[in-house]
């Protein structure tokens, strides 16, 4: 249940988003909201759709679709500047294995193109 919670305030914020970049702009209806959403996010993209759809229902963005883009796990190497893609959560520089390792995407959520008229 906490869990979501935690993306039912997620999808509120997403849609408050929205509607205020579509009322800054003169539109009246909400399409589609594209999202970009890092591996490391910890949210649950199903669980995010459900509760959009929820906390959507009698407000201006009614309707509108949640387009989810999932932005992989990227590092750099702080030893030797390598950029890799990181999987099974393995930070380990594959050039010169390292465990210095930053991370340079992966967390995203953020709210990329709100489709309105
Ligand atoms: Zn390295």
């Amino acid at each position: 249940m906490t869990r979501i919670m935690h993306e039912m305030s997620i999808a509120q914020s997403i849609v408050d988003i929205a509607i205020q970049t579509m009322e800054a702009n003169g539109g009246h209806v909400i399409h589609a909201v594209q999202l970009q959403l890092g591996l490391m996010s910890g949210v649950e993209p199903d669980s995010l759709l459900f509760c959009f759809d929820i906390v959507t229902k009698g407000t201006l963005a009614q309707g509108a679709k949640l387009e989810i883009e999932t932005i992989p796990i990227k590092g750099r190497c702080l030893d030797c500047d390598q950029e890799f893609g990181v999987e099974d959560y393995k930070f380990v520089c594959p050039k010169c294995g390292s465990h210095f390792i930053q991370t340079i995407s992966g967390r995203e959520l953020k709210v990329a193109t709100i489709d309105m008229d």
